[in-house]
């Protein structure tokens, strides 16, 4: 068991990549963003630097390095999968490659997995909650803290809810299958909804036009929660994701037409469904969150 002075936690996302030096009580020391595409001489090679300009000047020392990348990520921490960003970081285990040039321990984590264990951990409910993070992007990211303890899977492929099938749908998806549920619950189909209408992606929740859409989209989202949530039994749900901070995006109607397809009343009663809170440095404060609790031995 270790207490650490302080760790860095990186948020890796398709557009941004932040990194955040943060101390044992949470509080931002420093932090830095810059575009993915600007990443030059490629991904790993762009972190391994920023990390040491970091490091070389950290005070207090930095302890750990937490990480959220947009992926597949194994236990032993190589990429299995990661679509959104460059292909030739697939393959690579990052842990093992940063644990050998830094001499500190790393954490290689799915992005909604750290964003979430950071609003668990933020909701200081004990050891013996269970909460589900649904973040609406441009595809539907899920993470599952199950009685205190984050659901990766026995390859890290655990939460894929976007890639559940749906009836009757064979629209190809980028994981490979078709008809995956995140292709009409998430982003891409409000983009391709007001391609075709030729409306604002902004005004899709508040523009007459798409009414019937919004309700179609929102059954779609419902059909995912209604299925996690009855699978799992959580105590919190949290909506969160670009898609839930766009203008008028209905929360209420959703958590209506949630609470209405699930069991009553011990369920659909007693369950609090709010949006998230994790903010821009979200995914850098709960991959810090994760290595400072893994140092502490709460996480094993
Ligand atoms: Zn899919």
């Amino acid at each position: 068991m270790q207490q650490l002075s302080s760790v860095l936690g990186i948020d890796i996302g398709g557009t941004n990549i932040r990194l955040a030096h943060i101390d044992r009580n949470l509080k931002v020391i420093r932090s830095s963003r810059i575009k993915v595409e600007e990443a030059e001489g490629g991904l790993v090679s762009y972190l391994s630097e920023a990390i040491g300009e970091f490091t070389a000047s950290a005070e207090p020392e930095i302890g750990a390095i937490g990480i959220g990348i947009p992926g597949i990520v194994s236990e032993a921490g190589e990429i299995l999968s990661c679509p959104n960003l460059d292909p030739a970081i697939t393959g690579i285990n990052l842990r093992e490659t940063l644990m050998a040039k830094f001499g500190v321990p790393v954490y290689v984590q799915k992005d909604v997995n750290v964003i979430l264990y950071g609003e668990y951990r933020a909701l200081s409910t004990g050891p013996s909650c269970s909460v589900l993070g649904f973040y609406v992007g441009t595809g539907l990211g899920f993470a599952s803290v199950i009685r205190g303890r984050l659901v990766t899977g026995a390859r890290g492929f655990a939460g894929e809810l976007g890639h559940i099938p749906v009836k009757g749908k064979d629209d190809p998806c980028a994981c490979g299958n078709n008809g995956c549920l995140e292709l009409y619950a998430a982003g891409r189909r409000i983009t391709e909804l007001t391609a075709q209408a030729q409306t604002n992606v902004a005004d899709f929740f508040v523009n007459p036009t798409h009414a019937a859409d919004v309700q179609e989209w929102l059954d779609n989202l419902t059909i995912g929660m209604v299925t996690a949530i009855t699978l799992l039994d959580p105590t919190v749900v949290i909506v969160g994701g670009g898609v839930a901070d766009m203008q008028g995006f209905p929360f209420e109607e959703l958590e209506k037409k949630v609470r209405a397809r699930l069991r009553h009343p011990l369920v659909a009663e007693n369950l609090t469904i709010k949006r998230s809170t994790a903010g821009q440095l979200g995914g850098c404060l709960g991959a810090a969150m994760y290595c400072f609790d893994t140092a502490r031995g709460e996480i094993e």
